[in-house]
């Protein structure tokens, strides 16, 4: 029988206990009755999914190490895969020995367009080039897992996903945070674009395809349609850029838009979905619409109904496009903070992106491991203590 909810306000206490209280209909008075006898580890305990912890800002780090702006890059980090391969395995590393059990790509905001354009590659030579950003990560992982090895720790299974950036990243004017292009380019434009990159990514055989901060669901639906029609046995998740707590950057309601693409999954793969994707979410939008952002779509789905949910927000700060840099680091909270509750709202994969650091991803993968779902012992558990 479905677990139902009854309460009308859908907050945190009943989402808790309405995965603690099987078979029940509950409202919202027995709900906060029950906060007070049960323990919260009772609920945590009923979750059988196991939580990922994702990498954090990758470009963010990157900058640390090859001494120059990033930002402002008309090809941002993935230049760096041609000029300085060696920072960007460093900064994979950086990531993996805080926690991070996934890494992506340095792909985001590769194209064979930029490639072509900023560092005069022929189309041959910018195809190989998101390939080897494959390789760099996956040498990172191989050096990493070496390295837990020969100091007697114990390993676990790190992925690397291929970074699918939106059209809009290669574009370079900000346009992916609000989406402006979406009407001026088609479904069959947007196939294209990313078929390119995907093959690239596959490719080297990466553990899945994160499809990330797209701002608009025309984007959403042209790339899952091609990854479920002509690539169905590759797992992704697709990953909307939000403007506020309930709309994506170019103004769909984003639960309409993440149950579209859900929808489109299940008609695929039907009972099976869950097992296909590794989920629906969002990235780099502010860590405070987050919950509001995944309630409405508990609203709309119910929570049987709920897909897998990704989350990697960026620090909360405010880029300034003027500028070329962020502002309002004073008004954030740490990040950590924020993931009991991304957790309670069905998060199975948690990460960081822009500004998020691996001592932010520690924190984050220390707060998921004290849940008690991450049950395997890591080499990086000694920091945990
Ligand atoms: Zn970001």
């Amino acid at each position: 029988m479905a677990t139902t909810f009854e309460c009308k306000k859908l907050c945190n206490v009943c989402f808790v206990f309405g995965i603690f209280v099987k078979k029940q209909q509950l409202n919202h008075k027995t709900h906060l009755k029950l906060k007070k006898i049960l323990p919260k580890a009772t609920f945590l305990m009923e979750q059988d999914k196991k939580i990922l912890v994702k990498c954090g800002g990758f470009s963010t780090q990157l900058a640390k190490h090859v001494g120059s702006k990033i930002d402002g890059d008309p090809l941002w980090g993935s230049r760096f895969d041609h000029e300085n391969p060696s920072a960007v395995v460093r900064t994979h590393l950086d990531f993996l020995e805080n926690g991070a059990q996934i890494i992506l790509s340095n792909t985001y905001q590769s194209s064979v367009q930029g490639f072509m354009k900023h560092l005069k590659l022929s189309r041959e030579q910018s195809i190989a080039l998101m390939r080897k950003s494959v390789q760099l990560a996956k040498e990172a992982r191989d050096l990493y897992l070496k390295n837990v090895v020969e100091k007697g720790g114990t390993t676990e299974t790190i992925l690397v996903m291929g970074s699918v950036g939106p059209y809009g990243a290669m574009l370079h004017d900000g346009s992916e945070y609000c989406g402006s292009y979406t009407d001026k380019v088609s479904k069959e434009e947007f196939q294209s674009f990313h078929r390119i990159r995907i093959d690239a990514l596959l490719e080297e055989n990466v553990d899945g395809l994160s499809v990330e901060t797209i701002p608009c669901q025309k984007e959403a639906e042209a790339v899952t349609e091609i990854l479920l029609r002509d690539y169905a046995h590759v797992k992704f998740w697709i990953s909307f850029q939000c403007k506020d707590d309930l709309h994506l950057a170019h103004g769909e309601n984003f639960a309409n838009a993440a149950k579209a693409v859900w929808d489109m999954i299940k008609k695929k793969h039907g009972a099976k979905a869950k097992d296909h994707i590794y989920g629906i979410g969002v990235n780099c939008v502010n860590p405070n619409f987050v919950a509001n952002l995944f309630k409405s779509l508990h609203t709309l789905l119910g929570n049987e109904d709920l897909p897998p949910l990704v989350v990697y927000s960026n620090r909360g700060e405010i880029y300034d496009a003027d500028k070329g840099e962020w502002t309002g680091l004073d008004d954030c909270i740490p990040m950590e903070s924020y993931v009991p509750d991304w957790i309670r709202l069905g998060a199975t994969i948690i990460g960081g992106c822009c500004r998020v650091y691996p001592e932010d991803i520690l924190q984050i993968r220390k707060c998921v491991d004290s849940f008690g779902n991450n049950n395997e012992l890591s080499s990086f558990n000694n920091k945990l203590n």
